[in-house]
């Protein structure tokens, strides 16, 4: 048996001829939907990152601002940038790139940006409209993860999830979101003892660490969703997943590769949360 790929770059491209569609209209209206990305300091991966969303703003004819900001900036300094681009018309989505120097408060930042141009979903108010099961701006590594499985007609329901990992902006908004379909949730960490006991009863598994090889084929069920949300670098340099693919494929139903598979979803969503912070915006104007 060899696991059906499911092609992430394939199903992001077709969600973004959408959004596409959904930038014109909103142009049509004298509208253009605004990103604006904050990168502080210079780690050659947040810079890869912020390069590709700004490409991907590009793509889909939307205006894109990037401030970048010296690793030395105060924590004062990056909260008054926010707070200008918080009232700035030009400007429907705001993202701080992650991770921040030491000397600035993460949670302070994520909570100044205002929750209507929250487009990452990590403002407190949006994480729990998502736990409420409220409209709200969604986490985009776990909204993609949730589309991905739709548009290949996956149903969520009933199945036995597990989530290997626990961050704030991965792993316990992925749980969220497959319980808000009606899964069942299982959430693994580093503290959880014999994760292969857990991952193999998942029906689906989505794996958040960052450690190369840690899903191998033995903690799969045979015929299982495996969802590679990992990205590291193998001892050759070379980019991977959490899961060691190539034995994996064999054992799982489907699999998602890295690259090409959550990565291009992120990205994909980022710009789906922008365009509705624009309406959502622009509704408002038109109903006051
Ligand atoms: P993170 O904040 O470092 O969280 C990692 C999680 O993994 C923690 O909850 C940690 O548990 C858990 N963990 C560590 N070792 C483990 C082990 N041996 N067994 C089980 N769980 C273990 O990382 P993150 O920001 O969530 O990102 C996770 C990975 O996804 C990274 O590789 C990152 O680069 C990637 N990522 C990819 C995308 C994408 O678009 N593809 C987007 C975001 C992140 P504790 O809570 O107990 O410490």
């Amino acid at each position: 048996m060899t696991a059906t790929l499911i092609d992430g770059r394939e199903i992001a491209n077709k969600k973004k001829e959408l959004i596409e569609k959904e930038v014109e209209k909103l142009k049509k209206q004298n509208i253009v939907p605004g990103l604006a990305v904050i990168l502080v300091g210079d780690n050659p991966a947040s810079k890869t990152y912020v390069t590709n969303k700004r490409k991907t703003c590009q793509e889909l004819g939307m205006h894109s601002v990037l401030i970048e900001l010296e690793d030395t900036v105060s924590e004062r300094e990056l909260l008054n940038t926010i707070q200008d681009l918080n009232i700035d018309a030009s400007i429907h989505g705001i993202l701080v790139q992650l991770p921040l120097p030491k000397h600035i408060n993460e949670k302070k930042v994520i909570e100044t940006i205002i929750p209507e141009k929250d487009v990452d979903g990590f403002h407190p108010i949006n994480i729990g409209r998502m736990m409420t099961g409220q409209d709200a701006l969604l986490p985009c590594t776990p909204f993609g993860v949730m589309e991905m499985l739709k548009e290949i007609n996956i149903p969520v329901e009933g199945k036995h999830v597990v989530i290997v990992g626990r961050s704030n902006i991965v792993g316990k908004p992925s749980g969220q979101l497959f319980l808000n379909e009606n899964a069942t949730v299982t959430y693994c960490h580093s503290k959880t003892i014999h994760l292969k006991e857990h991952t193999k009863t998942a029906d689906i598994i989505v794996s958040a660490v960052g450690k190369v090889n840690l899903i191998t084929a033995d903690h799969v069920k045979p015929g299982a969703i495996v969802i590679d949300v990992g990205m590291n670098r193998d001892e050759n340099g070379k980019l991977c997943g959490d899961v060691a693919f190539e034995e994996t494929r064999k054992v799982a139903g489907y699999i998602t590769p890295v690259p090409g598979g959550v990565g291009p979803m992120t990205i994909t969503m980022l710009m789906y949360n922008t365009v509705k912070a624009a309406k959502l915006h622009t509704e408002k104007l038109n109903n006051l």
